[in-house]
């Protein structure tokens, strides 16, 4: 998943458990990678629109997609794949396409054209979809249930941002996970007491490239223009119960921007929530506040 993971446990089974979650999440990348020729998501987009048959972990994956695409308006949208790759951002060979190009390339992405039958998906000749939105969070996620019911009831996980809190820590205090920074200036925006959550960060800062024109583009697309999400957010951190929705949800919500993303949160629930403005507020919702210290002196608002 081109990221870094760790995954510590404690107590009697926890090595046993770490190695069957280690070997799950191996397996996850088989089946979900968007450069495994052999994959299941490869599979579908080299389908030109025919029926493709897929495993029970990429069948998931795509539902709970569609239910935050359709909650978020399509700000979440896994048929962004053919535009993430015009700006090279599942390569690595950056480079800002011309807007015909990416007005063309709109029209490949639309995630209502996702028909899925039983466990069989059908995409549109031409459409691609990448699960890099939602894929970690779904493996901290598998993570957990393999090492809660192999008996670890002490372990924190992160999967590259996505962090994953069971129980308390070996000295019974809630564990202490820090909130990364969006700004260079100051090494992370404070810290998160929990227990038994999910904390997931999408970040403009997490990838993101130097145009020649000498602006930053990142990695998080907007659907509705084919550019990255310009909205004044520049991170947003999601906590909850289930890492698959948390992990969807960030990435969601950050394309949404600050008053969307308010309204989101009002009219679904489930979560809590940081954001974090480029003019550098944080925005805490109710729920989370008390366990949220700043580490600078800037001021936290609360939202109800
Ligand atoms: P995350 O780090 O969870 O926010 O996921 C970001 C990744 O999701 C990007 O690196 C892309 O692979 C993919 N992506 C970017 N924009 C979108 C979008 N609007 N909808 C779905 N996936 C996206
Ligand atoms: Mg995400």
């Amino acid at each position: 998943m081109d990221t870094l993971m760790s995954l510590t446990a404690y107590g009697d089974n926890a090595q046993d458990a770490l190695d069957k979650a280690a070997e799950r999440i191996n397996a996850l990348e088989q089946s979900l990678s968007v450069t495994i020729p052999e994959s299941d998501i490869s599979r579908l987009n080299s389908s030109a629109g025919a029926t493709v048959s897929v495993g029970e972990d990429a069948l998931t994956i795509i539902q709970k997609s569609l239910e935050i695409s359709e909650k978020s308006g399509g700000a979440l949208d896994i048929t962004i794949y053919p535009v993430l790759k015009a700006w090279g951002f599942t390569t690595g060979e950056y480079s800002a396409p011309a807007s015909e190009e990416l007005a063309s390339l709109l029209e490949l992405v639309d995630y209502t054209k996702i028909h899925i039958n039983g466990s069989t998906v059908t995409l549109p000749e031409g459409y691609s979809v990448d699960l890099g939105a939602l894929a970690k969070g779904y493996a901290s996620g598998c993570a957990e249930d393999i090492l809660r019911s192999s008996g670890v009831d002490c372990a924190i996980l992160n999967l590259g941002g996505n962090v994953c809190a069971i129980g308390s820590r070996p000295d019974g205090e809630p564990w202490k996970v820090a909130v990364a920074s969006p700004f260079e200036d100051e090494e992370y925006l404070g810290i998160l007491t929990v227990e038994d959550k999910f904390i997931v960060t999408s970040g403009k800062y997490e990838r993101f490239f130097i145009g020649e024109d000498g602006r930053k583009y990142h990695h998080i697309i907007d659907p509705e223009t084919g550019y990255p999400s310009e909205n004044g957010l520049a991170a947003v951190t999601v906590i909850g119960e289930s890492g698959i929705e948390c992990d969807a949800l960030s990435t969601a919500l950050l394309v949404l921007g600050e008053e969307k993303a308010q309204e989101y949160w009002r009219k679904n629930g489930g979560f809590e929530m940081i954001l974090v403005t480029e003019d550098k507020r944080t925005i805490v919702t109710s729920g989370i506040a008390e366990n949220f210290t700043n580490s600078s002196d800037r001021m936290t608002e609360v939202i109800n």
